[in-house]
C-alpha cells in the first residue's frame, strides 16, 4: 500500500498534475500547487460537482463569497472557540500528532485485517462467495470489526465529551506508538485552534485581527437573506459554493489529502424545521449516486454515520473513500440544524427568517450540508485510476483511466510520420476539435510509444492520422481502455468525442 501510495505521488509529478509548492525554495509543508494536467483535471471536477448540483437542481443557486469576512463571523460560528484538534506529543521524538488520528489510524489497521481476510475468502470460494454471510459468520472478521468499532466509539465519546485524558488514556490501553520513532511516551493530550490568523489594516494599532476562513459555509450562511430576497427562492432551496479554506494542520502528511490551504465545493439546503432528517436522507442518496455515476468502483466507497457530533448537528454522515492509505473521510453530509443561521441572528442583530405562504408563518430554516474537498476528490480519482496492466506477451503498461469526462485531454492527435503532409493534416484536425474540446498534439518518437505515453497521462482516445488518411479521409481511433483501434471518417471525431465524453 505504500508503495502504491508513493508511485501515485511520483506519477502526479512527473506527469504534471502536482507539484509541491515553492519547490525550488524545497516546498512549503502540506501546501500544493496543480501542474498543467492537475489544474485541468481540477476544473473538470469542479465543473462536473457544479453542473449537478447547480445547473440540474431547479432550486440550487451559486454564490462566490469572499475568503476574508468580518471577525463576528467565527465568534457565531463557533470556531473561535470549538474549532480545535486534540494535540499529542511524543516526548521521544518530540513529534506532534493529532491524537484523534492516530487512533483511527489504528483502528482502520483492523479494518485493513478484515478486508484482507473477506479477500483471502473473495479468492477461495470465487463465484459462490457471499460476503455478507462470511462478514457475519466468519469468527475473526467479527472480532476485527467489532474491536475497530469499539474504538472508534469510545474515541467519538471522549473528543464529544471534551474528555481529552481518556483520549490519552485510550492510546496508551491500546499501546500505540509514535509512527516515527516507535515510542509509546506520550505527553497529555492539549486543544489547538487551526484558524489562521492576519491583519487587515496596514499600521499595527488600527489593524484588524481576521481570519483566513476554515470553511466556505460561513459565507452562505451570513448571505441567506440575500440570495433569498433577490434570487425569490422559496424553502426548500440551496446554495452551493466551491471556493478556497484554510486550516493550520498540525499532522501535515498524506500527500493532498490533508492541506493547510484547500478548496471545498460545499452546499446547504435550507428546509422547514421538522423535516431536516427526511432531506438528510435525500441528499446522503443523491450524493452517493453522484459519486457512483463517475465509475470509480462502488466498492472504493462507504458511508460512515457518525456518532461523534459536531456541537451544531443532529445527524451526521461521512463519505469515505479507499485511498491508497486506507478508507478516510472524503466528503461530509450534515444535518446541521438551525444553528448556523440562529446564531448569526443572534451576534448581527438581523433577521435571517423565511416567510412559508403555505404554512403563513417565519421561521428559521433548519439545513442538511453536503461538503466535499476538492483535492480530496481529486485524489480519488487520481489514484484510483492509475493501473498497472500487464498486457499479452509479459509486458506492462501503466494506464491513468480517468473518467473520460474529468480527463485533462479529451484526445492526442498524432500523425503517423514527422512527414508526407501528416501534421498538416493532424494540424487541420486538432484546430477544428479545439473549439470544443481540450486536445494535444504529438508528433514525437514511434507511435507506440506516443500511445504510452497518452496512457499514462490520462488521455482517453489517441487519433492518428496516416498515408491512407489522405485518401480516404478516414483516421484510427485508440481506446486508451481497451486499447481497441478502429478506422473512423475524419468528419465524425468530434460527435464520436461528444458522445464519449458527455455528461
Ligand atoms: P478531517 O476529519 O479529515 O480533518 P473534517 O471532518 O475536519 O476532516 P470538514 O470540516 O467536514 O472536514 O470539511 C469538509 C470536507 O473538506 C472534508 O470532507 C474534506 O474533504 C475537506 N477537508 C477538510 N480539511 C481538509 C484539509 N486539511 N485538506 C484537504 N481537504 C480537507
Amino acid at each position: 500500500q505504500q508503495d502504491n501510495f508513493k508511485q501515485v505521488i511520483a506519477h502526479a509529478k512527473e506527469y504534471g498534475y502536482i507539484f509541491s509548492s515553492s519547490e525550488i525554495y524545497d516546498g512549503l509543508s502540506a501546501v500544493y500547487d496543480y501542474g498543467q494536467n492537475g489544474a485541468e483535471l481540477k476544473k473538470n471536477i469542479k465543473e462536473y460537482w457544479w453542473k449537478s448540483m447547480v445547473q440540474l437542481h431547479d432550486n440550487i443557486v451559486g454564490l462566490d463569497a469572499a475568503i476574508l469576512m468580518h471577525p463576528t463571523t467565527w465568534k457565531a460560528s463557533g470556531h473561535v472557540d470549538a474549532f480545535n484538534d486534540p494535540l499529542i506529543d511524543n516526548k521521544d521524538s518530540k513529534k506532534r500528532y493529532r491524537a484523534d488520528v492516530l487512533v483511527e489510524d489504528y483502528a482502520e489497521k483492523i479494518n485493513q485485517k478484515a478486508q484482507k481476510e473477506i479477500a483471502k475468502a473473495r479468492k477461495r470460494f470465487g463465484d459462490k462467495f457471499d460476503e455478507e454471510e462470511f462478514v457475519n459468520t466468519n469468527p475473526r472478521v467479527i472480532r476485527y470489526k467489532k474491536e475497530e468499532k469499539e474504538i472508534l466509539e469510545r474515541l467519538a465519546k471522549s473528543l464529544t465529551n471534551e474528555d481529552l485524558a481518556d483520549v490519552k488514556a485510550l492510546i496508551e490501553e491500546l499501546g500505540i506508538a509514535c509512527p516515527e520513532s516507535g515510542s509509546k511516551n506520550w505527553t497529555d493530550v492539549k486543544q489547538f485552534n487551526l484558524m489562521f490568523g492576519t491583519k487587515l489594516g496596514a499600521s499595527a494599532d488600527s489593524a484588524t485581527d481576521l481570519y483566513l476562513r476554515p470553511e466556505t459555509a460561513q459565507g452562505i450562511f451570513v448571505n441567506f437573506a440575500n440570495v433569498q430576497k433577490t434570487g425569490r427562492m422559496k424553502i426548500p432551496f440551496g446554495i452551493a459554493q466551491i471556493g478556497k479554506a484554510f486550516r493550520n494542520e498540525i499532522v501535515a502528511r498524506q500527500f493532498i489529502f490533508r492541506q493547510r490551504e484547500f478548496e471545498q465545493m460545499e452546499m446547504q439546503f435550507f428546509v422547514r424545521p421538522g423535516e431536516e432528517l427526511t432531506w438528510f436522507e435525500k441528499w446522503k442518496e443523491t450524493r452517493q449516486k453522484w459519486h457512483e455515476s463517475l465509475g470509480l468502483g462502488k466498492e472504493n466507497y462507504r458511508f460512515h454515520d457518525h456518532e461523534k457530533m459536531a456541537h451544531y448537528a443532529n445527524a451526521a454522515t461521512d463519505i469515505e473513500f479507499n485511498f491508497p492509505f486506507g478508507f478516510k473521510e472524503l466528503e461530509g453530509i450534515h444535518s446541521r440544524t438551525d444553528f448556523d443561521l440562529k446564531a448569526h441572528e443572534k451576534h448581527s442583530g438581523k433577521k435571517l427568517q423565511f416567510f412559508d405562504p403555505e404554512m403563513n408563518k417565519n421561521y428559521v430554516p433548519y439545513v442538511i450540508e453536503t461538503s466535499i474537498g476538492l483535492d480530496r476528490m481529486f485524489l480519488a480519482v487520481f489514484s484510483s485510476s492509475l493501473q498497472e496492466e500487464e498486457l499479452e506477451g509479459g509486458t506492462t503498461r501503466t494506464v491513468l483511466k480517468l473518467p473520460a469526462i474529468l480527463a485533462p485531454y479529451k484526445a492526442a492527435i498524432l500523425p503517423l510520420v514527422k512527414k508526407d503532409g501528416l501534421p498538416e493534416i493532424a494540424q487541420e484536425l486538432l484546430d477544428d476539435l479545439k473549439w470544443d474540446f481540450n486536445v494535444t498534439y504529438d508528433e514525437k518518437d514511434a507511435v507506440g510509444r506516443r500511445y504510452r505515453r497518452q496512457d499514462a497521462a490520462g488521455t482517453p482516445f489517441c487519433i492518428t492520422i496516416d498515408h491512407d488518411t489522405k485518401e480516404d479521409k478516414q483516421v484510427t481511433v485508440r481506446n486508451r481502455d481497451t486499447m481497441e483501434q478502429k478506422r473512423i471518417p475524419m468528419a465524425e471525431v468530434k460527435a464520436m468525442l461528444a458522445k464519449e465524453v458527455d455528461f
